[in-house]
């Protein structure tokens, strides 16, 4: 049985004393983490408060990108080795945000991909298609081809204990989401690609999320999906009370 995962992306919003509130709001209801893991991705500006303000709670913190490296020259890049060392547990990597204005290719997330795990961190990997790509009929192929690309060297273990989050680009912060048949369908190609490159038993216990448009009425639809095991949330993860919805919608 797979663990829900429902994880916020606050994307670049908030300010710390916003950031501080909405923990401080949210951290005494969150639900036991037997049930659902409770996640927000914060900017690395507000991690170590938001750190500070869930310890203790069922409240998990993610940041929302790292460097491949530890340490070095590399001006105004986050290390994964300060992220691990904030107590930090997950790594959004990948957006399609990343990829697109930041010119992240498959090359580069997969060396964070390493990095994360070599930290002791977990990766949120995120992959998905473009509007033109799905009219097109070849959103199967470009997802197969972003995880094979984006996974290469991870081991059986690994993988398996990953989060990969579909994200059709065209649903993201559109308000037209991808509905929960194509969500499931897309899931589905992502689970059996795992199954080819590593094995079943791997693709049974990788979690796999939907993101793009999911807000507290439609979160239901998405989860009642056999191949969808959370969601990766915008906008809808910024209120504290549509957060606290969201995650009684699994
Ligand atoms: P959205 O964003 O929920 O605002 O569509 C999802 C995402 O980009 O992770």
């Amino acid at each position: 049985m797979r663990k829900p995962i429902i994880a916020g992306n606050w994307k670049m919003n908030k300010t710390a004393s916003e950031a501080k509130a909405f923990a401080e709001a949210v951290k005494n209801n969150i639900p036991s983490n037997t049930q659902v893991d409770s996640v927000i991705g914060s900017p690395a500006l507000f991690l170590q408060e938001l750190m500070a303000s869930s310890k203790g709670t069922e409240l998990k913190i993610a940041a929302q990108n790292c460097y491949s490296e530890n340490a070095g020259a590399f001006t105004g890049e986050t290390s994964p080795a300060a992220l691990a060392d904030l107590g930090v547990q997950y790594v959004i990597i990948g957006h399609s945000e990343r990829r697109e204005y930041f010119h992240e290719s498959d090359a580069d997330i997969n060396k964070k991909a390493h990095a994360i795990f070599a930290n002791g961190m977990t990766p949120i990997f995120c992959c998905g298609e473009t509007l033109e790509t799905y009219e097109a009929g070849q959103t199967a192929e470009w997802i197969e081809n972003q995880i094979t690309a984006g996974l290469v060297g991870l081991s059986n273990e690994q993988v398996a204990s990953m989060v990969i989050a579909y994200e059709p680009i065209w649903a993201i912060g559109t308000g037209k989401s991808a509905d929960a048949t194509i969500a499931d369908e897309i899931c589905g190609v992502v689970r059996n690609t795992v199954a080819k490159l590593y094995g079943k038993e791997v693709s049974d216990r990788v979690r796999i999320q939907y993101g793009g448009s999911v807000k507290p009425e439609n979160i239901a639809e998405y989860m009642a999906k056999e191949n969808v095991d959370g969601a990766l949330v915008g906008g809808a993860s910024l209120e504290p009370a549509s957060f606290l919805a969201l995650l009684e919608g699994v």
